[in-house]
């Protein structure tokens, strides 16, 4: 018999016990809604992973700063209308210091504390990315203009498979460093799927001093062939075995969902037992997924399970 009382096979090693551990802190990330049907599934997925008792949740800006208002007023409502604590990602794309620095400030003004600071990409179709004139040109830079406007909390990117456009791994960690030193006190990572790139990237960071949480961005794939076009542009590698298992479904919705929640479980148990308690989830406004890898990782909800609602994202 194991610690958990279930018989040991010999020579096998047998994982920790679904569910055993600690249950960890969670975030949660999602998009501005962009119609009244989105917005409504939106509202339906806080409402299911909400009970869970995320440390916060935060909403993304999109591509050239093109949902700046719904942004706003997504972030705004989860402030004002639920008890969760809502972060805004801000951009330094297409505007100048002083538009960001009113954006900021109006989100102060509206009880935001917390800002996930980012250089942003260029919005599609539009080539290399270019600072605007008068503008942030890297994420350190905003950092240090929202620590001007007010005393705001902030997140910041941070890469395990280096950021595309960065010189070399040296030069992306010397980023980070700059953007902590700026006044940033917490990194999120972008999405990775072998946990080893994670895990030697977390030595490296905290080899080179950095000792602020790194956050695993963790994104539940049910979209395969969107994910890995989305991969080949952000720097992310998508591992073989990846595609094997998702080999055939293109078809089988149900399938794939399934097959979705059992890699990002087994991720996040792998890092969980190497000693990582904290998780960003890229929701993609579904909340099933979620629900069920955070379940699995031992989170129980405040007040019990709801009934499960059908996902409305699908
Ligand atoms: P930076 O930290 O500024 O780095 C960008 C590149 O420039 C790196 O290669 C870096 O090494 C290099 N660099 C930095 N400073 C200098 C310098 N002084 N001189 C030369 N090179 C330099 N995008 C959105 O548009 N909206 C979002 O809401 C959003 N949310 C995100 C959330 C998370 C958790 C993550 C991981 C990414 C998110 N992104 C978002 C994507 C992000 O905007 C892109 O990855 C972008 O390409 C880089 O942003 P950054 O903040 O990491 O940039």
């Amino acid at each position: 018999m194991n610690r958990d009382g279930r018989p040991r096979a010999p020579g096998f090693a047998v994982p920790p016990r679904i569910g055993a551990r600690h249950a960890p802190q969670v975030s949660f990330e999602f998009f501005p809604p962009g119609t009244e049907e989105m917005e409504a599934a939106l509202w339906s997925t806080i409402e299911r992973l909400a009970p869970l008792g995320p440390r916060f949740v935060s909403v993304t800006y999109g591509a050239g700063g093109a949902t700046r208002d719904r942004t706003h007023a997504t972030v705004t409502r989860i402030e004002r209308d639920t008890e969760l604590r809502a972060a805004a990602h801000l951009t330094c794309v297409a505007a100048s210091r002083a538009e960001v620095d009113a954006v900021a400030l109006r989100y102060w003004n509206a009880g935001i504390r917390h800002v996930v600071a980012l250089r942003g990409d260029p919005p599609k179709d539009t080539g290399r990315y270019t600072p605007h004139p008068g503008g942030y040109a890297f994420a350190s830079d905003l950092v240090e203009g929202l620590k001007r406007v007010a005393d705001f909390e902030i997140t910041v990117a941070a890469y395990p498979e280096v950021h595309p456009e960065a010189r070399d791994e040296a030069a992306d960690l010397d980023n980070l460093k700059r953007k902590l030193d700026a006044g940033a006190t917490r990194a999120i990572t972008q999405y990775f799927f072998d946990v080893e790139t994670y895990l030697r990237y977390l030595e490296r960071v905290r080899a080179a001093g950095i000792d602020v949480p790194v956050v695993p961005g963790i994104l539940p794939v049910t979209n395969f062939a969107q994910v890995k076009r989305f991969s080949a542009m952000c720097g992310a590698r998508v591992p073989g075995w990846m595609a094997d298992l998702f080999d055939g479904l293109d078809e089988d919705p149900e399938t794939r969902k399934l097959v979705a929640a059992s890699i990002a479980a087994e991720q996040c148990r792998v890092l969980q037992a190497n000693g990582v308690d904290e998780f960003h989830f890229y929701t993609l406004n579904r909340a099933n997924l979620t629900y069920a890898i955070a379940r699995i990782l031992g989170l129980r909800p405040a007040s019990g399970d709801a009934a499960a609602e059908p996902d409305p994202a699908g």
